[in-house]
């Protein structure tokens, strides 16, 4: 079976590799020289993020990543003179040449915008699809889910971070020959280093076939920073009749977004907070691309539920969480899922508590009260209920579930079997 990362904390690999190049000390930087605060200037409206500045691979160690199919031309940015402009996330990072991008993955080289993260996935990871979570898509069935490194936002709570806040050099060694996994290895992966390991877009949709999962997760970091490489597996595995699952913070650009929603089945939004200011402190990023992602994929039809962390100090106010709610109801309906998340010390945030459960009662409570049909609990033992699937018709409970696992299931067809109201989301 393929290495497993937890549920958020992959850790095997980056480690390793991060000692093995001894990669330290980051060229961390806001944007510096003339051009680049010119176009700053220029762009003002927009908003760049800060970027890696000079950091791109260089000279032998290039060629090699290059050479193992692991840099392929970024398909959404803007050529600014001798600049760069990446268009894929509210980031707009603005790169002279060999810089590198906020999110760690794409770098100006050679007059092109190239993302380093293709092809090579860091964690991958047969789980069931509860675990995502995605409650109201294919229930019971595993879905094969992967994730290179990178993320666009620096949120202090990330229980990723060792993915998410890497470098992909800093999970993946190109030197030495190639080993490309397909469904063949999958009896040997023991033998198999996954810093070295190549997994193409058709060896990902193979192994997801040969692994019985009816869907893929494009998972554990934020796949917009791999938006190539999750594109092209997507519209491979949609050919074969397997379906794509993007779980994801949301903040991206219109024009990828709309590319993205072509080929995906279902995603889960993680909406971090309703509020611009804590966006900021505690996640680096804004909140009201996330809300008109929510609309797009509302618009595009594609099914989605969203996830809330509720974190002590920062997100557990119920001031805020009516806000979100009335704004849910009000712009979506009242059918989308929305999964309440407890918070466990991480990261950044290792001083607070975990989220105390009266307070995740009472966010239920509000969701449940502005309207929201389905609301949920995760990461919550205490709340036995908390991933029960009520039916809005005759508010008989339907989904019963235990953790990831489905203890009762009275969906028949897509609807209640004891009133037959018919329940949002694809059931198979
Ligand atoms: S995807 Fe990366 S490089 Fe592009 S704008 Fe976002 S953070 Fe910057």
């Amino acid at each position: 079976m393929v290495q497993e990362p937890q549920r958020e904390l992959p850790t095997r690999y980056s480690r390793r590799a991060a000692l093995k190049f001894g990669l330290g000390g980051l060229a961390c930087t806001l944007c510096g020289g003339a051009g680049v605060y010119y176009i700053a200037e220029k762009f003002r409206s927009v908003g760049s993020a800060d970027v890696f500045k000079k950091d791109a691979p260089a000279g032998p160690f290039w060629e090699e990543w290059q050479a193992q199919g692991w840099a392929c031309e970024a398909r959404h940015y803007l050529k600014l003179g001798r600049n760069i402009q990446c268009k894929l996330c509210p980031n707009e990072c603005l790169l002279e040449p060999e810089d590198r991008g906020h999110c760690r993955n794409r770098v100006h080289k050679d007059g092109k915008l190239y993302t380093l993260a293709y092809a090579n996935p860091c964690a991958f990871h047969v789980d069931p699809i509860e675990k995502k979570p995605l409650l109201h898509f294919l229930p019971e069935t595993p879905v094969f889910s992967i994730a290179t490194s990178g993320c666009c936002l620096r949120c202090l709570n990330c229980q990723n971070w060792d993915i998410s806040q890497r470098k992909p050099e800093e999970t993946k060694d190109p030197r030495g020959l190639p080993v490309r996994l397909t469904p063949s290895q999958l009896n040997s992966l023991g033998d198999v280093d996954p810093s070295h390991v190549t997994m193409l877009p058709e060896d990902v949709v193979d192994l997801a076939t040969c692994l019985d999962c009816p869907s893929i997760a494009y998972t554990y970091s934020e796949p917009i920073v791999w938006f190539e490489y999750m594109m092209d597996t997507a519209r491979l595995a949609r050919a074969k009749d397997i379906k794509n699952c993007w779980i994801t913070c949301g903040s991206i650009q219109n024009e990828p977004l709309l590319e993205l929603c072509k080929v995906i089945d279902a995603a889960n939004v993680n909406l971090k907070s309703f509020d611009e200011d804590i966006y900021r402190d505690l996640n680096t990023g804004k909140l009201e691309p996330v809300l008109a992602t929510l609309e797009t994929l509302k618009r595009e039809g594609v099914w989605f539920e969203v996830t809330n962390l509720v974190v002590p100090t920062y997100t557990d106010k119920p001031e805020m969480i009516r806000r979100m709610c009335d704004w849910l109801f009000d712009n979506l309906g009242p059918d989308y899922p929305l999964h309440f998340s407890r918070f466990h010390p991480a990261h950044k945030l290792t001083h607070l508590p975990p989220t105390p459960v009266d307070t995740l009662d009472e966010a239920r409570d509000i969701a449940r009260s502005a309207g929201l049909h389905f609301v949920y609990v995760g990461n919550c033992q205490e709340i036995p209920d908390g991933e029960t699937t009520i039916c809005p018709g005759c508010r008989k409970p339907i989904i019963r579930r235990n953790y990831f696992s489905v203890l009762s299931n009275d969906i028949v067809a897509g609807k209640c079997k004891w009133c037959g109201t018919k329940i949002a989301g694809i059931w198979g």
